[in-house]
């Protein structure tokens, strides 16, 4: 498997990377998951501090703690996460290339001293509250509201959809000021703000996904982020997230081919293996070109964003085409399997279902089309 062999293209350290994820994930994941998505747990609080040791959270970040790695190396450590399960790459996403990220690019000093160490350990966990109930792909019209008062703000809204948003220490949560859009960090804890998860998911079953209602949450100065105002400064943390997602997917694909290429292998019908089947093998054959094409879109973006010249439409094509072609993949990968197919016995329904949501999330299908139009036709098409 792997005919074109993308990663003899890594380099070393890059495949040290590869090789540390996937030992951890086997060993310390992989033999719980099929428990967790059945009852909708993730075990965070463990799996963060173990996650942080091994370098993962935040760490393309520089300083503050954070591992610094290259732009591939992060990814690569996304494929092999994925390869486990889109709830620990979301988990791992939100924590450095949201949560994080927006505190390392927009934060003061204070506030990156305060977090990004003991986030980068996994002894804090954080969360981004962009999406609200009645604002997803459209958040520059979002409803939740930040006001001064005296030197305070006071914040009021709700946030839906929020990845770990119950169990984080912090939250960043945008919110719209006279002066336009701002993040803030709400600790948890801090009166008027409360969360509840999201029940009854088939989907992502083993992360958290919360809402959180903000009433009259009153925040000091130094808890807003300085160094970023308007849409942009969400925006540029998506970008961060949408290129793990990219690489993650290659990972959830793999899993679902490397499942079908083994059960056809040894499942047997009309006395041959299924695999003997032109049919089935016709089936194969387009998966490893399917995942074949995504890693090497993957590890082209990569190196474009190790180079600084990467551009949010090429973030947007990655992230469109190969989470279609993993979800693709699972989902031909599931005939193959038969009836087997939809047991947790095997990991093909799990990826299938949890990439449903990686095609919703940070940016649907829809708003990563429209995003390429515009680049091809200078038109933009979103209203
Ligand atoms: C498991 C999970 C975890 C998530 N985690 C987070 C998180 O941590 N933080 C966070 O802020 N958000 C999070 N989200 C929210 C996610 O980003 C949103 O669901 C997403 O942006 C889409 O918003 P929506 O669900 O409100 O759909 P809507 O925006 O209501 O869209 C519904 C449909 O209409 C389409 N549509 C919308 N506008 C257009 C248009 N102009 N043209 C054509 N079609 C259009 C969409 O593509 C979609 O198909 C999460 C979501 C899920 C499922």
């Amino acid at each position: 498997m792997d005919v074109l062999r993308v990663d003899d293209r890594l380099t070393g350290e890059e495949r040290m990377v590869r090789d540390t994820v996937r030992a951890f994930t086997a060993e310390k994941v992989a033999p719980h998951l099929a428990s967790w998505f059945e009852d909708g747990t993730f075990p965070a609080r463990e799996l963060a501090p173990e996650l942080g040791r091994l370098g993962l959270l935040g760490m393309h970040l520089e300083g503050y703690g954070c591992a610094g790695t290259s732009a591939v190396a992060y990814g690569v450590a996304c494929r092999e996460l994925e390869a486990a399960d889109s709830g620990l790459r979301s988990f791992v996403s939100v924590q450095g290339s949201l949560a994080m990220a927006a505190i390392h690019k927009y934060g003061s000093e204070d506030q990156k001293n305060e977090w990004l160490p003991r986030m980068a350990a996994g002894e804090a966990i954080g969360c981004f509250g962009l999406t609200e109930p009645d604002r997803g792909s459209d958040p520059g019209d979002m409803l939740t509201r930040a006001a001064r008062d005296g030197a305070d703000w006071v914040l009021d809204g709700a946030k839906m959809w929020i990845t770990n948003g119950s169990i984080a220490d912090v939250a960043v949560v945008w919110a719209r000021t006279d002066d336009g859009i701002r993040g803030f960090l709400v600790p948890r804890g801090t009166p008027g703000f409360t969360t509840s998860d999201i029940h009854r998911k088939l989907s992502l079953r083993a992360s958290v996904t919360s809402e959180l209602v903000l009433d009259g949450v009153r925040l000091p100065e130094s808890a807003m982020l300085p160094g970023v105002r308007g849409l942009k400064g969400p925006l540029g943390c998506l970008s961060e997230a949408r290129y793990g997602i990219l690489w993650g997917a290659v990972g959830a694909g793999r899993s679902c081919y490397e499942a079908a290429v083994g059960y056809a292998r040894t499942r047997e019908q009309f006395g041959r293996p299924i695999g003997s089947f032109q049919l089935t093998q016709e089936k194969l054959a387009w998966m490893e070109v399917a995942l074949g094409q995504a890693g090497l879109v993957a590890l082209h973006i990569g190196r474009l964003k190790d180079e600084g010249n990467v551009t949010p439409q090429q973030v947007s094509f990655g992230k469109l085409a190969n989470v279609r072609a993993a979800l693709d993949v699972a989902r031909e990968a599931r005939t193959v399997l038969g009836a087997n197919g939809i047991t947790l016995e095997y990991p093909v329904i799990r990826h299938m279902n949890n990439l449903e949501s990686v095609l919703t999330y940070e940016g649907t299908q829809e708003v990563h089309l429209l995003t390429l139009g515009k680049a091809v036709t200078g038109l933009d098409a979103f209203r």
